[in-house]
């Protein structure tokens, strides 16, 4: 039942049918608004590639109206105390909690991972909706008395005023829960893009947000793709920019929102390494490198993508395989599944394309992934868990993000030539070590 052509978990009364498939609405001044686009973005279910829903791509007068009713949302929202924003925090939690599985059901159904993951999702976004009730404290200046001769200095925390952002599809409600509960505690207001590619949970969060009582144009949606983000950079009245994404679409929105004074943070991609230490617990060292590489199909930011197997570990690299090839590729909603779809098509192309270069440019592969077959969903954009060995810095598999379920392996003589490796690497976002030694940890 779960698997319809016709999505049932996001409400009916919130989107408009043609004879093709469902059409995601805008959120416009506490309405959902059908758009009178005439182009439009057709989503997929990853597992089947069945149509779910069509997305907009908003006219340029569905983005000035949503940028207006931003703007006049803030004379008021703004005056307002940070006990009443903080109070709309505190009921927002509440029916995130209540509403945890709907909206990671729609998560699965557009982006492919798996309910937990999906459960996940949510819930690290919450956890911000939860930090965000701490308005009272967050929100407080700095004074110091007696600076100079009867002089004192006192900094506020202000609004700047209207806000956007602007996100990924890896995790469709977490990252506009990173983005707009901050912005609107802090007396913004914010227009948000979500991705193309599963906007349903950002629009979920908004029937919660009008349930709560937020006022219209305090936070406005529209859909879209490069001309919505290149409205964003560009409109005089939008003062910062939130943005999270890929590396190329990021330097782009940064310099170009730049370019119109407004501020701009850019969170872009990730090539995260871990090194493996000889004296690790070599089983629970093998399970974690795993989770950490292959949850979520590798389409997490914080993805394991290179493990550094130091000295002796490199001769687990067949017990990693072992463990590997156990993991079970299925739909996400199927009880059991460790990894579900990539995103799209386009996507497992990019990645089957990095696993082969990879494998031209003198990388082992143990474990190859693109052969695979899941019967009940053939027509599925499935990866299976993918190594490669003997990964050397200059291949292009190592030099790219490749955001999908494939492990580079490395091989190091000492932790001093591991954390080399990874210091050469241009990228963040985090590292790991496996080890029992003190020492080496730190
Ligand atoms: P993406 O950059 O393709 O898309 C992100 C947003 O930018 C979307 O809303 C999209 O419409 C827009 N966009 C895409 N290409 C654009 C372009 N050329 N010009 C202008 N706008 C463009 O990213 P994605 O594929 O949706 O997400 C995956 C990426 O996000 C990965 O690189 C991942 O590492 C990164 N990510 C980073 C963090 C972090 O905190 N650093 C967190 C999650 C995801």
């Amino acid at each position: 039942m779960f698997r319809s052509a016709v999505s049932p978990v996001l409400s009916i009364a919130k989107r408009s049918y043609s004879n093709v498939a469902p059409c995601i609405k805008l959120f416009i001044d506490g309405q959902f608004v059908d758009s009178k686009t005439t182009e439009w973005i057709d989503l997929y279910d990853p597992a089947t590639n069945e149509l779910v829903t069509k997305v907009p791509k908003s006219t340029q007068k569905e983005m000035e109206d949503a940028v207006e009713s931003n703007k006049k949302a803030y004379e008021t929202w703004s005056q307002t105390s940070v006990l009443t924003r903080q109070q709309l925090m505190l009921k927002l939690q509440a029916v995130i909690r209540r509403d945890m599985k709907k909206i990671a059901q729609n998560i699965t159904k557009e982006q492919g991972k798996t309910l937990a993951d999906a459960e996940g999702d949510v819930v690290r976004g919450l956890q911000v909706v939860e930090h965000a009730c701490s308005a009272g404290t967050l929100l407080q200046g700095e004074s110091l008395q007696n600076i100079s001769r009867d002089m004192d200095v006192v900094s506020y925390k202000l609004p700047l005023g209207v806000t956007a952002g602007i996100c990924p599809f890896n995790f469709p409600a977490m990252i506009p829960l990173w983005m707009f509960p901050m912005s609107l505690v802090a007396g913004n207001t914010m227009l948000i893009k979500p991705s193309e590619k599963d906007p349903g949970a950002t629009i979920m969060l908004m029937e919660l947000l009008n349930e709560v009582g937020c006022p219209p144009g305090v936070v406005n949606v529209i859909h879209g793709a490069h001309d919505a983000v290149n409205f964003i950079c560009d409109h005089p009245s939008i003062r910062a920019i939130s943005f999270v994404g890929s590396d190329q679409a990021g330097k782009y929105i940064y310099e170009r929102g730049a370019k119109h004074g407004k501020r701009v943070q850019s969170n872009m991609g990730a090539k995260n390494h871990c090194i493996v230490m000889p004296d690790a617990n070599k089983e629970t060292a093998i399970n974690q490198v795993l989770g950490a590489a292959f949850g979520a199909a590798g389409q997490r930011c914080m993805a394991l993508s290179v493990a550094i197997m130091v000295g002796e570990a490199q001769k687990w690299i067949p017990d990693m395989v072992k463990s590997a090839q156990s993991l079970k590729v299925n739909a996400g909603h199927e009880p059991g599944t460790d990894l579900g779809p990539v995103i799209s098509k386009e996507s497992k192309e990019r990645i089957h394309r990095l696993i082969a270069s990879g494998i031209e440019q003198g990388a082992k592969c143990p474990l190859d992934g693109r052969g695979i077959k899941v019967e009940k969903y053939p027509n599925g954009n499935f990866v299976g868990p993918t190594i490669l060995a003997d990964v050397q810095p200059t291949h292009e598999c190592y030099k790219e993000e490749i955001f999908g379920p494939v492990l580079c392996v490395m091989n190091a003589d000492t932790l001093e030539d591991a954390i080399a490796i990874i210091n050469k690497n241009p990228y963040g976002n985090g590292t790991a070590i496996f080890t029992t030694s003190g020492s080496s940890a730190r």
